[in-house]
């Protein structure tokens, strides 16, 4: 590939620095994932949170706070349960595995760091995903670190970095890892964790659904399984669901090994809302790569309102030629703007 620089104005500065933060930090959860087996805490909302999603907020906060003081970072993790005193251990661990990065790493600077992530969405900001599929990367399949820049309300820049992929974009089975790195009108180039990014990304050209290869969460209670299979059946699809944990699912489908993925909200969960650094990353992946990225009712996603993406729920993101038919299906099942039918 050209060098970035040349490629990614007017974002040059800004993708290199997203390329090698997710590298940076995807490369030490993986190292963390082969010493350490299982682990985690329990957030408030009981998702479970490991040593490596903090180590992995550390790393990216602090390389922001060095290439651009003044953006903003909304992300998934806070140091409050970390400084509470029976996770002394837990803390002292952290700041270890920061270390091995930042080597001025000390409890107050890797809390501090993490806390950068309390940033609130402003013109312009950063979003992060320290460990998105922190279930997958408990389970040692799939996960990623998903970094974003919005500016007013668009995704300008987005990175992943999957150290379980296979660099071909292929989802079955483990790989040696692959990341890639987007910029708005100027495409998404994909390749290994560490090296030259090889490959320019063009989705799927599958135009029937029948054909269509469908990617959907491994964790059951993230989406309505049953209302994803009736889609599956009025679509036509003849395929099973591939599944896969994480935004490692936005990389595959821009790699045109997929054409349709759903979100359809649980009726389980009637307050969740998608967190945007779930979907940040990942949508401006799949743009680029000529893919398109809606709610059930095809409007585009609100990045900018929040922590959160508001009203309506649920997600669709398909290679661009089964988008309406997808859209349709979802209309036909009756599912209301809420992803409920
Ligand atoms: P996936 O690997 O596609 O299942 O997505 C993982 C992400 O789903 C995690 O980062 C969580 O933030 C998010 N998540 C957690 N609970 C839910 C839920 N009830 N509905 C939708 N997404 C959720
Ligand atoms: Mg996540």
């Amino acid at each position: 590939m050209p060098a970035l620089p040349d490629l990614f104005r007017p974002y040059s500065a800004e993708a290199s620095f997203a390329l090698d933060a997710v590298r940076r930090a995807g490369a030490l959860c993986a190292a963390i994932q082969a010493e350490v087996v299982g682990g985690s805490l329990e957030k408030d909302d009981r998702s479970p949170v490991t040593l490596a999603d903090f180590a992995s907020q550390a790393v990216v906060a602090r390389m922001l706070a060095e290439h651009f003081p003044d953006d903003p970072l909304v992300a998934e993790e806070g140091s409050e349960l970390l400084q509470q005193p029976e996770q002394r251990d837990a803390l002292e661990a952290v700041v270890a595995y920061t270390a091995r990065e930042f080597s001025n790493a000390d409890p107050p600077a890797v809390c501090a760091w993490i806390d950068r992530g309390m940033g609130e969405p402003a013109p312009r900001f950063w979003t992060l995903d320290p460990i998105d599929g922190t279930a997958g990367f408990l389970r040692s399949e799939q996960y990623c670190v998903a970094l974003a820049l919005i500016e007013d309300g668009e995704v300008v820049v987005g990175a992943l970095a999957c150290p379980r992929l296979s660099p071909g974009l292929d989802p079955a089975g483990l790989g040696s890892g692959a990341s890639l790195i987007a910029v708005r009108g100027q495409g998404v180039w994909s390749g290994p964790m560490a090296g030259d990014l090889d490959r320019r990304l063009t989705v799927s050209q599958q135009h029937d659904p029948a054909g269509a290869r469908v990617l959907q969460s491994v964790e059951r209670r993230h989406s309505d399984v049953d209302k994803m299979s009736a889609l599956r059946i009025a679509l036509g699809t003849k395929a099973d669901p591939v599944r896969l944990d994480s935004q490692a699912k936005f990389a595959v489908l821009a790699g045109g090994e997929a054409e349709l993925m759903f979100r359809i909200p649980t009726p389980a969960r009637p307050d969740y809302r998608e967190k945007i650094w779930d979907q940040a990353a990942g949508s401006i992946v799949v743009e680029e790569a000529g893919g398109r990225v809606t709610d059930l009712t095809g409007g585009r996603l609100d990045f900018a309102s929040g922590r959160t993406v508001p009203h309506p729920r649920g997600v669709l993101v398909s290679n661009r030629h089964l988008h309406d038919a997808a859209l349709a299906a979802v209309q036909e099942l009756g599912f209301g703007p809420d992803g409920v039918g």
